[in-house]
């Protein structure tokens, strides 16, 4: 596989872009932003002036951008993807978006003689930047497998299943990931309203079955009260309804996701979409006239 175009160089993309270009990969680069992509010319990354641009130059064409809107546009929009794609190219969304809108894009790219794959990625920037994301893959296998080595230079790729599975099990780890990081904000406020240290509840119970990666950084961010992101309230929102948008196409009943969407929000409405996902913790201090700092 020759030359990679990367469309969409914010918090993910730059460093991803980057471990691809240390890796010795030529990159063509676009970004709304054209500071982030003058950072990657820098770097030794070639300039497009468009989506179209960046495709026509590529044999495989990475998009990693916020939202579903965002990749539909650069895909199908003005001077989009699909304008100049042919066949035998490879297009693979890295953004975290609606699986309904992988499979309606994937299948536009095949009309062409285009083959595309899902793959989000968990892990936040720092992971990003050490190349050490977990990527969830979704598409056909043998598209999979051209292109595994590319991906393994951002992180470790696990192949799912058909196109939207990717973005399937990247849901399912924002559902979870929730959940858990608002019953540890619940069970710590049990604590302090009955008047035990949730520090100390904290190291007693993180070695049992209530332990968990959430629990180990996101507990202490609640006692310390530091909630710089991380991973940012909006995100977790913009994904959850993701998640619900999917779960009312199949008639799920999803109760908890529901719920800890509505505190989210409820921090966003206070100002705090910009926090780390940790702030549910800031949702059960008001709600309940308590703090989880320690004294
Ligand atoms: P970001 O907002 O920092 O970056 C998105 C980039 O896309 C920006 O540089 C923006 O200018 C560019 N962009 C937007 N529309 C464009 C267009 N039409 N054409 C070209 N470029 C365009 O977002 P991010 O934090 O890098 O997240 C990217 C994706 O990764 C999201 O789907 C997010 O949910 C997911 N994700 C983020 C994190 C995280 O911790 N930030 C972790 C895991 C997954």
């Amino acid at each position: 596989m020759g030359k990679i175009g990367f469309i969409g160089l914010g918090i993910m993309g730059k460093p991803m872009a980057k471990n691809l270009l240390k890796a010795g990969k030529s990159l063509v680069v676009f970004d709304v932003v054209s500071s982030a992509v003058d950072e990657l010319v820098k770097d030794g990354a070639e300039k497009a002036a468009s989506p179209a641009d960046a495709a026509s130059a590529s044999d495989i064409i990475i998009t990693m951008l916020p939202n579903s809107p965002h990749v539909r546009e650069v895909v199908s929009g003005k001077d989009g993807i699909l304008s100049v794609v042919k066949k035998g190219q490879i297009v693979v969304d890295m953004s975290s978006i609606a699986p309904l809108v992988s499979r309606e894009l994937c299948g536009l790219l095949e009309a062409k003689g285009a083959d595309m794959l899902d793959a989000p990625v968990s892990g936040g920037q720092e992971k990003a930047e050490k190349g050490t994301l977990a990527i969830m893959v979704g598409g056909k296998e043998e598209v999979y497998n051209k292109v595994k080595d590319i991906l393994d230079l951002m992180g470790k790729s696990n192949y799912v299943a058909g196109i939207g599975a990717g973005q399937i099990a990247k849901l399912v780890n924002q559902t979870i990931v929730g959940i858990n990081i608002a019953a540890v904000a619940e069970g710590m406020s049990l604590a302090e309203k009955a008047g035990v240290d949730p520090e100390k509840v904290f190291g007693a119970i993180r070695g049992g079955l209530a332990g968990s990666q959430c629990l180990e950084d996101k507990a202490p961010r609640m006692f310390e009260a530091r909630y710089n992101p991380g991973f940012r309230v909006n995100l977790h929102i913009k994904d959850l309804g993701n998640v619900q948008e999917t779960g009312r196409a199949l008639h799920l009943s999803m109760p908890l996701v529901a719920q800890v969407m509505e505190m989210m929000q409820n921090l966003a409405a206070d100002g705090h979409e910009a926090l780390d996902h940790g702030a549910l913790g800031m949702f059960y201090e008001k709600l309940n006239g308590i703090s989880l700092k320690k004294k």
